[in-house]
């Protein structure tokens, strides 16, 4: 029988990264992994590309196949590859694609499953923290079979084909003669137990899913996109293992006005030509409430003030950041008769020349730079 390509195999192109590769293989064993796929030509499915990952994901590997293809792969210094030893391990590959929940021993305690949540936030309220309670629906010991999953009166049975273990051991013939795998029991899905008769309440899982009230901490200063662990608040462990913990994810609602650059706030303030010329003192806005901002004579239009302290406090604690405005000179647009009058009495008297230096020698320089086009 000739071998396929193994970068058809995973389908993916001869110039795939090292993360494609992974990406493909991880989801061809999902599918075909023999625990879960039942398919006849699963198991096969799933050491073909088990085999084509094995070799491209090793640089030495793959280069070595690229050249000589199948039979650079299985050359010397393939000595693991191809092994028995190779072709066994469904278990280690199911810890680790499946998570790590699903332990060999059924009865060995179990960390439960971390919950994630989602916290929309005013731009203000991220700014100062807020202290706040959520609703969650969380897992618990169902009460009517106290978490057994058996009817009330009925038993729980240890499962006679694996004899409580969860686990199967499954003879494969393989090119290397006969290897035998440990799989998860079928029978109790690795539970190690038989429930006769189901609880009804909670279909035989033990589990119940009940609203929680959770309360939640959070700090001055969080940003879009940061999440706060609340440990211990996820689901609850197994046979007396810790529970997970909650992850809350932070989303930030846009503001008007400012805007977050990390610690610091960003505004624009539009100021009219006659303010950025003659100087003005005008009220800004802060997140700490309303600043007197001095705008100097001359002021142009980009040039940005720094009132320090004003800004978002560091969620780790460290100071304040400082509020960033930006000027923004507004050009007037709808002149009357008399005001278009001035503005040409203005330039008529030099009014448009009268500039400091730097910005004189940059009217010029620009004036010489596009002279004859
Ligand atoms: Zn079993
Ligand atoms: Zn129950």
């Amino acid at each position: 029988m000739s071998k396929r390509d193994y970068y058809d195999i995973l389908g993916v192109g001869k110039d795939a990264s090292k993360d494609e590769i992974k990406k493909a293989y991880r989801k061809l064993a999902r599918k075909y992994h023999p625990d879960v796929n039942k398919e006849e030509d699963a198991a096969d499915k799933f050491k073909e590309a088990k085999e084509a990952y094995e070799v491209l994901k090793d640089d030495q590997k793959r280069s070595q196949y690229d050249q000589f293809g199948h039979a650079g792969a299985q050359g010397q210094g393939f000595g693991g590859f191809g092994g028995a030893q190779d072709f066994g391990g469904f278990g280690d590959i199911f810890d680790m694609f499946f998570g790590g929940g699903r332990r060999r021993d059924p009865n060995a305690p179990q960390q439960g499953a971390d919950l994630q949540y989602t916290m929309v936030l005013d731009f203000e309220e991220a700014i100062f923290g807020k202290e706040v309670d959520i609703t969650l629906p969380k897992e618990e010991n169902c009460e009517s079979c106290n978490g057994s999953g058996a009817k009330p009166g009925s038993k729980v049975k240890t499962c006679t084909h694996c004899n409580g273990s969860g686990q199967l051991n499954v003879e494969q013939n393989t090119p290397f003669g006969k290897v035998v795998n440990r799989r998860v029991c079928h029978h109790c899905n690795g539970s190690g137990k038989i429930i006769p008769e189901k609880c009804k309440k909670c279909s035989g899982t033990g589990k119940v899913k009940k609203n929680k009230k959770i309360h939640i901490s959070i700090p001055a200063g969080i940003d879009e996109g940061q999440q706060i662990r609340v440990t211990g608040k996820g689901e609850p462990g197994k046979n007396g293992g810790p529970a997970g913990d909650l992850f809350v994810v932070v989303q930030v609602r846009a503001h008007e006005f400012f805007e977050r650059d990390g610690d610091h706030i960003h505004c624009e303030l539009p100021l009219t030509f006659t303010q950025v010329a003659l100087g003005d003192e005008v009220e800004v806005p802060t997140v700490h409430g309303k600043v007197m901002l001095k705008i100097p004579a001359g002021t142009q239009t980009g040039k940005v003030f720094r009132l320090k302290g004003k800004g978002a406090p560091n969620v780790r604690g460290y100071g304040h950041g400082d509020q960033h405005i930006q000027v923004k000179v507004i050009t007037p647009t709808k002149l009357n008769k008399r005001q278009k009058e001035l503005l040409k009495e203005f330039n008529a008297i030099g009014g448009n020349q009268s500039t400091d230096d730097h910005s004189s020698s940059l009217f010029k320089r620009f004036k010489e730079a596009f002279k004859g086009e």
